[in-house]
C-alpha cells in the first residue's frame, strides 16, 4: 500500500524512471507520472535521487479506493413495555397453620 506524489516541481530529468527498481515511473508530457504504483518496493530510491525533491512515497496509503462496508441492521431489541410479565404465581399453601398432633 504505497501513494507516490509527483509534484509541480519536477523537471523531467528522468532519474527516478531510471532509477526505480521496478519501472514504476513513466514520462508524460515531460513530467514523471508514477504509473504502477502498486509495485513500488518503498526502497525510496526515487525520493533521495530526484534533484528537485518533487517525489513523496506514502507508505500505508493508496488512491482513494474506498470500499464501503455492507450495512448491517442490528437486531432491534423490543421496547419494555411491550416484553409480557410472567404471570405471578400464587403462593403455595404452606404448613403453617397445621396442628401438631
Ligand atoms: S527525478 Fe524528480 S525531477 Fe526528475 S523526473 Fe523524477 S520527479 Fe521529475
Ligand atoms: S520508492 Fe523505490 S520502488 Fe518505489 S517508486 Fe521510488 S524508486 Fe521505485
Amino acid at each position: 500500500m504505497v501513494r507516490i506524489i509527483v509534484s509541480s516541481k519536477c523537471s523531467g530529468c528522468e532519474t527516478c524512471v531510471n532509477s526505480c527498481p521496478v519501472s514504476v515511473y513513466e514520462m508524460k508530457d515531460g513530467k514523471s507520472v508514477p504509473v504502477r504504483a502498486e509495485d513500488c518496493i518503498l526502497c525510496r530510491t526515487c525520493e533521495s535521487q530526484c534533484p528537485e525533491g518533487a517525489i513523496q512515497v506514502i507508505e500505508g496509503e493508496t488512491e482513494p479506493a474506498k470500499v464501503e462496508e455492507p450495512k448491517v441492521e442490528k437486531a432491534k431489541k423490543p421496547e419494555k413495555s411491550k416484553i409480557p410479565k410472567p404471570a405471578k404465581l400464587k403462593k403455595k399453601s404452606t404448613l403453617k397453620g397445621k396442628k401438631k398432633k
